[in-house]
């Protein structure tokens, strides 16, 4: 089950090294190089050291705020409390993949196994880049053609699809109100993805922006032809 998959002798074909170091494909470790399920084409592939095995399933995207404007909050190691995402989408240019898609990352506490989770630059105040819009619609897009995450947005009685980390978080964001996401947590999914009470990940804004997100990742659905539901 664990086994990295056989390379496809399509992807065997690429052409000359410089076409496979403009991909960004050369010297990878082969567990992650070009299996789609695993990495992110588009993404820089920068995985952390001793990161987990284990295998997962995933279900949904979690969406996450850094609190640091950071272009690159890992590199090679792990964040505070041994944390780190499957991705960290900085405020410019291409997202950074940490984990490939289909093993656990330390991100989601008890969703971890079930969560391709993406870590984001921003301070509290801050909304999405419009590069971060497009770079979380496109790795969205990707988890549902490859990885098979429903193309859904999350609900409080469907944790899966495009999620954001707060409904998993205990804390006080409001009185409940089922047409405003901003209010739904812990309190009515009953998900457990941080110890942390009342933590404010990821703000208001970034949930304000979920449907834009869903709204870009159709068209790459489009784009990339994979199914639209
Ligand atoms: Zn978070």
């Amino acid at each position: 089950m664990t086994e990295p998959r056989k390379i496809p002798r399509r992807t065997l074909m690429i052409g000359s090294a410089a076409a496979a170091a403009v991909a960004g494909l050369d010297a990878l470790p082969a567990e992650a190089a070009l299996d789609p399920r695993r990495r992110a084409r588009f993404a820089v592939w920068d995985p952390i050291t001793d990161r987990s095995t284990t295998a997962m399933s995933p279900r949904r995207v979690t969406v996450h705020i850094a609190v640091t404007r950071s272009a690159d909050i890992y590199g090679p190691q792990k964040g505070a409390g041994g944390s780190y995402a499957h991705f960290y989408n900085p405020r410019s240019g291409a997202p950074r993949q940490h984990q490939t898609m289909d093993r656990r990352a330390a991100a989601d506490l008890n969703g971890s196994n079930a969560s391709i989770s993406v870590e984001h630059a921003g301070l509290v105040g801050d909304a999405m880049t419009d590069s971060q819009l497009t770079n979380l619609a496109k790795i969205f897009a990707w988890a549902v053609i490859h990885c098979g995450v429903p193309n859904r947005i999350a609900t409080v009685g469907n944790l899966s699809g495009l999620a954001w980390h707060r409904l998993g978080i205990d804390g006080n964001f409001g009185a409940y109100d089922p047409d405003d996401r901003r209010t739904w947590c812990r309190k009515q999914t009953g998900a457990v993805w941080s110890s942390a009470q009342g933590k404010t990940c990821p703000t208001n804004k970034f949930i304000n922006q979920i449907p834009t997100v869903y709204g870009r990742a159709q068209d790459w659905l489009k784009t990339w032809g994979g199914r639209p539901g």
